[in-house]
């Protein structure tokens, strides 16, 4: 499929007329062409917001609520097709795409229109003096997007930007552009104004850049790799943007003796390997209580063997491919790298050549590895693929010490029935959410994001509608 702009309403070529080739990663053929857009793309997507601007910022929120319930209900009705373009676009099972990528991205935008309903502002009270907060839409915002969750995450940012009355130029990855693309006919259909979203595709030095840059775009929602929140941050920053930043992850995943041990085991599987490990959430570090470690490590290993990595299309496989031949090789040489370092791999460790048409696809076989310090570059960097290290610890000190010794601080998952530990470390674990007991169990109203390199700015419920707008105090004296 040759996919196109999304801008004021229309799906227009970009400007420059050059296009980039979008793959498969299942067959690694090349499957369509992507825009390869730049400055004056963004240029005409930046009019056509500023001029839709007015009109959607002040139309009655009851109004734009029902154009946001439209577009969820819009999603679903093409539920099928969508499933199939996020899975043929980024290698994830087909099942994966139908039950958890596009129903999530509907319910995003039934979330924000159901929020926008309910959101309200401050009111201080002086005798003879009213004082109360407006909070009014920023105006046109920049919405960034991965690969890893294309539409999920694209319309988690786009729904509460549009829900607060903002006009938006949205930029998926190049690497999933599909999906994106498809959400443009459904907006229109559903009623969304001509240049209330704008979506443009094409690289992120390029676009990406484009859109951090331009002066008429006032705040940035990004969600990717750590390295690129910087370059965002770098540009934006001295144009006092608004930034919520969304970086990468190299979980902990904690777990105590005390433990549910089978629900711990199943969920550790999934926690590691779902997507293909390439879920920001993803535990990549997995701690066991030294008691527990050994049998812990036969049952896991005996589990992970039996994980049917195959065609995404087919119902019993379990993990399909990764996203790209670029990170297929990095996660490969990541896994050299362990190897390197003394790592002692226990399962997977190597590409998956698969037969027929399949045969150019990017396969990768789930890796558990053992034997490695905290401090090694493999329990350092994130890789974001199927590959996990196990390692014992002592006591809940060194369970902590582990845990927190990355630059990041995206989330963690702890494993135990002592409530009082619980307690304790939840507050000394360095992340913005901690799982107890459980993994990935979203409420869309809780604050969603991570401290040190994970990021800055909270996503969700009214932290998002915040972010998406300006407050400003009104004070009367009477
Ligand atoms: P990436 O940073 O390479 O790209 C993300 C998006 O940013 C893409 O649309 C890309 O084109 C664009 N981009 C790249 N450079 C840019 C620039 N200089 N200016 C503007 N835009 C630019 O990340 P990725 O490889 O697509 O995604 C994987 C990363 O995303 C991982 O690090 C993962 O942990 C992270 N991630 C984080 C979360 C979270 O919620 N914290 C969720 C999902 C993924």
């Amino acid at each position: 499929m040759d996919i196109k702009n999304f801008i004021d309403g229309k799906y227009v070529a970009p400007v420059n007329g050059r296009y980039i080739d979008n793959y498969a990663p299942a067959t690694g053929n090349v499957s369509g062409k992507i825009p390869d857009s730049d400055v004056d793309d963004v240029a005409l997507a930046v009019k056509a917001a500023k001029e839709a601007f007015p009109v959607w910022a002040s139309m009655h929120p009851e109004k734009r609520h029902d154009i946001l319930r439209n577009i969820s209900e819009g999603i679903l009705q093409n539920l099928d097709r969508l499933a199939e373009a996020e899975s043929s676009d980024s290698g994830k099972t087909l099942e994966t795409a139908r039950t958890i990528d596009i129903p999530r991205a509907a319910l995003n935008f039934k979330f924000f229109a159901t929020a926008l309903m309910h959101f309200a502002s401050e009111s201080h009270h002086q005798p003879n003096v009213l004082s109360y907060t407006l909070r009014q839409p920023v105006g046109v915002v920049g919405c960034i997007s991965p690969w890893n969750l294309p539409l999920y995450l694209f319309s988690w940012k786009i729904a509460p930007a549009l829900a607060a009355g903002n006009c938006v130029i949205g930029k998926p990855s190049e690497v999933t552009p599909l999906t994106a693309y498809l959400l443009g006919e459904i907006c229109e259909k559903a009623g969304l104004p001509a240049g209330v979203l704008n979506i443009v595709h094409g690289l992120g030095p390029s676009v990406g850049a484009a859109i951090v840059s331009n002066p008429e775009i006032k705040a940035i929602s990004f969600t990717g790799s750590t390295r690129a929140g910087a370059e965002i941050a770098r540009v934006a920053a001295p144009m006092f943007k608004k930034l919520s930043l969304e970086l990468g992850g190299k979980n902990p995943n904690i777990i105590f003796a005390d433990c549910d041990y089978d629900k711990m085991l199943e969920t550790t599987v999934r926690s590691s390997f779902n997507n293909q490990g390439q879920i920001c959430l993803c535990g990549s570090r997995v701690y066991v209580e030294k008691s527990l470690y050994p049998k812990f490590r036969d049952d896991f290993v005996a589990l992970v063997k039996q994980i049917k990595v195959g065609n995404p299309t087919d119902q019993t496989s379990r993990l399909g491919a990764v996203v790209s031949k670029a990170h297929f090789e990095k996660v490969l040489s990541c896994i050299e790298l362990a190897k390197e370092e003394g790592g002692k791999v226990l399962c997977g460790g190597t590409a998956i050549q698969m037969p027929g048409e399949l045969a150019g696809g990017w396969y990768i076989a789930p890796t558990v590895i053992e034997g490695l310090s905290a401090q090694c570059r493999t329990n350092q960097e994130e890789i974001f693929g199927p590959v996990v290290t196990i390692q014992p610890f002592d006591n809940e000190q060194d369970a902590l010490e582990n845990a927190n010794s990355t630059p990041y601080g995206l989330s963690a998952t702890l494993w135990t029935n002592d409530l009082k530990r619980v307690q304790r470390m939840s507050e000394k674990l360095q992340a913005g959410i901690v799982w107890v007991n459980t993994w990935m169990l979203r409420d869309l109203r809780t604050p969603f994001g991570g401290v040190k390199n994970s990021g800055v700015g909270r996503e969700g419920g009214w932290e998002a509608m915040r972010f998406f707008t300006e407050p400003k105090n009104v004070t009367i004296e009477l």
